[in-house]
């Protein structure tokens, strides 16, 4: 099925920066809405409920499993997550891009049922760097970021599934990089003909 926005799907190792180019992106473009996910961790720090996550029950995450309330959903680092129909469906069918910051197992679900889903990897430069951005971070625990690095090679050794790869070295670069993805799926002459529909009617291009 063809909806009129688009989807984006950003995956990434834990440290490689997902969440602070995601977050720049939507600064900078309004037109890209985030979803928010359900998940049975419990809150961090700052996180709202309905704001970062829904945070739910484990019950509760089981019934909207039955429900089929998720269009994916995956267990990550000892924790379930979702993204829910809801939060996705409506929005692209009315027209806007809704990009989902998950995991490389939800990525992959995605673009089977959205076949047009654009899913992005990133990537950290150096197995190096990102033991460092794990550690300046200060969230977690030795034993945690040996396990998220762990975790990492097994997640990165899904990059080739992916659509694009950029290289999170230098954040400016990396969001340069990201925008022109998102533009580049704006260019496309199915949206194109949405967009400037106009333009294409008096061009005579049907
Ligand atoms: P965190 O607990 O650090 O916020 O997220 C842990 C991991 O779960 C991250 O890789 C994040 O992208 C992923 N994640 C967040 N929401 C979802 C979701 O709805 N589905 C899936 N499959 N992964 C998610």
């Amino acid at each position: 099925m063809e909806y009129p926005g688009n989807l984006f799907v950003v995956a990434a190792p834990s440290g490689a920066g997902k969440s602070s180019l995601v977050k720049a992106l939507m600064e900078l473009d309004a037109q890209v809405q985030p979803s928010v996910s359900h998940t049975t961790r419990p809150p961090r720090g700052q996180e709202k409920h309905g704001r970062e996550y829904f945070f739910v029950s484990p019950q509760e995450f089981d019934a909207m499993v039955a429900g089929g309330a998720f269009i994916e959903w995956a267990h990550v680092h000892g924790n379930r997550y979702g993204t829910s129909k809801k939060a996705v469906e409506d929005r692209i069918a009315a027209g806007a891009d809704v990009i989902l910051e998950i995991d490389y197992q939800g990525a992959l679900q995605i673009k089977r049922i959205f076949a047009n889903a654009v899913l992005i990897f990133i990537l950290p430069p150096s197995w190096d760097e990102l033991r460092a951005r794990l550690e300046r971070r200060g969230e977690d625990s030795a034993e945690v970021i040996e396990t998220r690095l762990t975790n990492a090679a097994e997640e990165m050794a899904q990059a080739r599934e992916f659509d694009y790869v950029i290289i999170n070295e230098l954040f400016e670069r990396a969001l340069f990089d990201l925008k022109a993805i998102v533009h580049a799926q704006r260019l496309k002459f199915s949206s194109q003909r949405r967009i400037r529909a106009d333009t294409f009617k008096a061009l005579n291009i049907i």
